[in-house]
């Protein structure tokens, strides 16, 4: 392929990139952002191995990093269950830092990439080099500790070391010092010390920076690495001379940037708060997770048929999803219960905290599976005020995002995030299996409320339970 086309085709993914993120900003559209971003990076993959810089000798390495590639891609997209989603994403995410990481070691090495450059190119290729081994390893370390806490290996309470601002501040000069080092380096055996030294430190700065940060403060987190991942692609770019990679790249960072942005205004929290760690970690004390939990009230538990008999008297109903659900995957049961009450006249209604579930847009890709209608699925803000005007709030598997200490609590470690306000409603009925705490692993007011029911077990299992009497 000339030179020319593979520029014009590199000019025509660049604008399905586009398109393809204009389309994944809305549920209606995702499905053509989508087949936009496939057909984009189909063409990006062609253009690249037979474009202008790959050899016929390059063709056997490619060809067999594209089948174990796509074997390892295959089989991870059959087995992965949906719960699953956000540690894969992580865990892709650290694949890019690694990407970006090995390219750098290997641009600094190879005599071919480097030999014909002098002055400020050199500097500026060197600097290049530096900066997309500091990202790639920051990006590598950190997506590897957000996949631990998401999958639950490690555990969600942050790590707070002592003097760790000072640590991280130390960090940043030894990495700057080493930095004019490494370009000051005359042979390639000077500069890799500095080079080995940066990403050591760059590593353990990855581990310590999500190692800090609380439960429910892991939303920003995965948006933020998602965002670094994207940067580090660029640097590879540059580091490549690959214009794709450049813009492809910078479309992921600034998107993720955004991202992150809108996270922590859902959040109620400062971006720079969150990224030093230790937010959400006041006075309050963490219920222990896992069964068995000490109640600290009464609760009023209620069956599945009681339920059906609350919803089927109900004229608005609110039904709140969260992790449960997609853990339970009763989106499908959900949906049927819908169908039924709003044949009956009910007005029936989902409200979609921003960070339900474990990744953002958790629930609005589950109902969409289920093919629940976009038009009843609302933000957050826009029904919060219609709780008190609702005669069931249904909760389905959530419990941070309906957690009213966030509200009530100044000291608790969830204070001040926005949450759906499902008490004010006339009967709240949460569903979940026992008394154990949500991911940020605090204890919840809303359970021991007087006009708040527990409906116990698991959600698919109660629901198709309520489905059966609805229909009766
Ligand atoms: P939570 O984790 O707060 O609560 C989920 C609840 O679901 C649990 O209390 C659990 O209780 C219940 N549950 C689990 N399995 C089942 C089942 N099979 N049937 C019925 N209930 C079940 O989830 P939320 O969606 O309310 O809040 C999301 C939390 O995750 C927030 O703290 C958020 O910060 C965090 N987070 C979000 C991310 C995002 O991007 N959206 C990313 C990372 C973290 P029990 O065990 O008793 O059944």
């Amino acid at each position: 392929m000339s030179a020319t086309l593979a520029t014009v085709s590199y000019i025509g993914a660049t604008i399905l990139f586009i398109l393809s993120l204009g389309g994944l900003s809305n549920p209606e559209s995702s499905r053509r952002g989508n087949l936009y971003g496939m057909i984009g990076m189909a063409i990006a993959v062609i253009a690249t191995v037979f474009g202008p810089n790959v050899t016929s000798g390059g063709y056997a390495w490619i060809i067999g990093a594209m089948v174990v590639g796509a074997s390892i891609g295959l089989y991870a997209a059959r087995t992965v269950k949906m719960t699953q989603m956000p540690e894969l994403v992580a865990l892709m995410h650290s694949l890019v830092g690694l990407a970006a990481c090995l390219v750098g070691y290997a641009n600094y090495i190879d005599p071919a990439a480097s030999s014909h450059l002098s002055g400020a190119a050199k500097s500026i290729h060197e600097m290049e080099i530096y900066i997309g081994i500091l990202i790639g390893a920051v990006t590598f370390s950190g997506s590897i500790i957000a996949f631990c806490k998401l999958s639950g290996k490690i555990g969600g309470s942050p790590m707070l070391l002592p003097a760790r601002h000072w640590m991280n501040l130390a960090g940043l000069l030894v990495i700057l010092y080493f930095g004019r080092e490494f370009l000051h380096a005359e042979t390639l055996h000077d500069g890799m010390l500095p080079l080995f030294v940066m990403t050591f430190i760059a590593l353990l700065f990855g581990i310590h920076m999500v190692m800090a940060i609380g439960g429910a403060d892991m939303p920003v987190v995965v948006s933020m690495l998602n965002s670094y991942s994207g940067w580090a692609a660029a640097a590879t770019g540059f580091m490549l001379n690959n214009d794709l990679l450049i813009v492809t790249g910078a479309l992921v960072g600034s998107s993720g940037a955004i991202l992150s942005y809108i996270m922590c205004r859902a959040m109620n929290r400062h971006f720079i708060s969150v990224i030093a760690g230790g937010f959400g970690t006041g006075g309050g004390t963490p219920a222990p997770k896992g069964e068995g939990v000490q109640p600290a009230g009464e609760v009023n538990p209620i069956l599945a048929a009681e339920t059906a008999e609350l919803l089927r008297d109900a004229k608005n109903v609110i039904i709140v999803p969260g992790y449960g659900m997609a853990v339970a995957q009763a989106q499908h049961t959900v949906y049927e219960i819908t169908k039924v009450l709003r044949d009956k006249g009910v007005n029936v209604r989902f409200g979609i905290h921003p960070v339900a579930g474990r990744m953002p847009g958790h629930m609005n890709v589950l109902l969409a599976e289920a093919k629940v209608p976009y038009d009843i699925v609302f933000e957050m803000d826009e029904l919060n005020d219609d709780f008190p005007n609702t005669d069931v709030a249904m909760v389905i598997g959530a419990n941070d995002i309906v957690n009213p200490a966030a509200q009530e609590d100044p000291t608790s470690p969830i204070a001040g995030m926005p949450v759906l306000e499902v008490w004010k409603a006339k009967t709240s009925i949460v569903m979940k299996r026992s008394m154990a705490s949500g991911y940020a692993g605090v204890d919840n007011p809303l359970f021991y409320k007087d006009n708040n029911r527990m409906l116990f077990g698991d959600a698919k299992k109660m629901l198709d339970e309520v489905l059966v009497v609805l229909k009766t």
